[in-house]
């Protein structure tokens, strides 16, 4: 059962008293809105919202977010509006709750299989906040862990759509913790004599791999004290996911993974982790070609980390990453270490923890240039995907566009003969003008007719190549 007590004295870690009445205030909205209405599982609704803010609290999300949480169900399940939430806790917060309930709408929309990556990216284009996504994975991820009650075939849908939309949104915004609950409790779901059987292997080898793994780790602090060097060895296991995918795509038996077990080593500064590096290839003989800095070309996500394979005892394999706890925390967490971070002030220590891929370079800008979170989180959904936008079809088909796309532009990446005689157009059911610039999410039906041809004009309000190609051809062979 909620515990507001509970929530209010986590969060009284790092907020201040004004902002833990707010969340409490919010909290109290919400029970009441849900006072008559149950989750499946026959628990009053309340219990749904005050487990997704609980979980955001990991992540030290701010009071904002956390009341978004708290009502994240409110507009879609009461008669209660986004005025009335606006006028009650602020647009910032009644603008996190719509947000949340409309990505939840899209859902329902008919998605072909194919178009699942576009779907991860829309999503992240059209949540105008970033915390839109944190609660909407929050949220998803408790529904998951509650889904036993749920009848198997849906069970199956939810597990699928987490896969496939949820679990790599997680991934993208590097939040490794997140996205393992995510994938175990879909793997569990959609596949569970798989999981079972998987589990079962793991476990047989867990014995004889952990006295292996000990006996690596008791050396490593040994080495690693010798050079005085402080550090955190610890012991690792992978997910069960990650175990069949990689079975899976790499068509190998359970017997030919040899990462299921490894080592992980924790250091304060970043040149602690080549001087291990160093030390261990010294004592064991390091895998060909296994060798990853992560650190120098940090994954996209802003994953930094040394990875080797050392031929342990026997030749059996142990994989060992070094990172630093910054490094970790932000494989960890991703982008919501942004909240983890808040006081950090060392401008050098946060381009480390971002990496230096081209969005990740463009959040840490923002992050120096805006002078409070407030303007970071506003300014993080242009920095995601800047260049392209998202619109549906009217039968739900998703078309991506270069920025500044006009009705002109989606009519050509449609069909060339749809484009070719475009006559007008309705965008979200509204008569709009074909020079009409198009925003993420919106629906574009366009009406032909052949009465109409391209014209110079055109030109003027068309920036994808698609369309300004089959522009210039049509002018030129129809010019009198
Ligand atoms: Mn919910």
């Amino acid at each position: 059962m909620p515990d507001i007590y509970r929530l209010t004295k986590q969060i009284a870690k790092y907020l201040n008293h004004h902002q833990v009445n707010q969340v409490r205030r919010a909290y109290y909205y919400a029970e009441q809105a849900h006072l008559d209405q149950k989750r499946f599982s026959g628990e009053p609704y309340i219990t749904h919202p005050y487990a997704v803010a609980v979980l955001l609290t990991d992540m030290k999300m701010d009071e904002k977010g956390l009341m978004a949480a708290l009502l994240h169900d409110v507009i879609e399940d009461s008669q209660i509006t986004k005025q009335a939430i606006s006028l009650q806790f602020g647009r910032e917060v009644a603008d996190i709750v719509d947000g949340v309930s409309k990505l939840a709408h899209i859902n329902f929309r008919s998605r072909a299989h194919a178009q699942a990556e576009n779907f991860q990216k829309m999503s992240l284009a059209l949540a105008k906040d970033i915390r839109v996504i944190l609660v909407k994975l929050a949220d998803r991820l408790h529904n998951m862990s509650t889904l036993g009650v749920m009848p198997a075939s849906k069970r199956r849908i939810k597990a699928r759509e987490t896969l496939e939309i949820y679990s790599p949104i997680a991934n993208r915004l590097g939040m490794h913790n997140i996205n393992v609950e995510l994938e175990e409790l879909s793997f569990s779901a959609l596949y569970p004599l798989r999981y079972r059987l998987l589990m079962q292997a793991v476990k047989k080898i867990r014995g004889k791999r952990e006295l292996l793994v000990k006996q690596a780790i008791y050396f490593f602090e040994y080495e690693l004290k010798k050079n005085n060097i402080t550090a955190t060895v610890i012991g690792r296991e992978k997910h069960l996911y990650s175990i069949y995918q990689k079975m899976k795509i790499r068509r190998k038996s359970f017997s030919e993974i040899m990462d299921v077990f490894g080592i992980r080593v924790l250091v304060q500064k970043k040149d602690d982790c080549y001087r291990i590096l160093g030390i261990i290839h010294s004592v064991y003989k390091p895998f060909p070609g296994r060798f990853k800095d992560y650190i120098a070309i940090p994954k996209i996500n802003g994953y930094q980390s040394l990875h080797t394979t050392l031929f342990g005892e026997k030749g059996t394999p142990i994989e060992v990453q070094m990172r630093t706890l910054d490094m970790d925390r932000i494989a960890n967490y991703g982008i919501a270490s942004h909240w983890l971070y808040k006081k950090t002030k060392d401008a050098e220590l946060k381009a480390r923890q971002w990496g230096n891929q081209r969005w990740i370079d463009d959040l840490l800008e923002l992050q120096q240039i805006s002078t409070n979170s407030v303007d970071f989180i506003e300014n993080v959904k242009t920095s995601l995907f800047p260049d392209s936008i998202y619109v549906f079809t009217p039968k739900g088909d998703i078309i991506e566009l270069p920025q500044g796309a006009t009705v002109i532009d989606f009519a050509y990446a449609l069909h060339t003969y749809i484009g070719n005689q475009c006559a007008t157009c309705r965008i979200n059911k509204q008569l709009s003008s074909l020079n009409t610039v198009l925003e993420s999410g919106q629906t574009i039906e366009i009406i032909t007719s052949n009465k109409v041809n391209p014209v110079k004009s055109w030109l003027m309000f068309s920036v994808s190549s698609k369309a300004r190609s089959n522009i210039r051809h049509y002018l030129k062979n129809n010019s009198v």
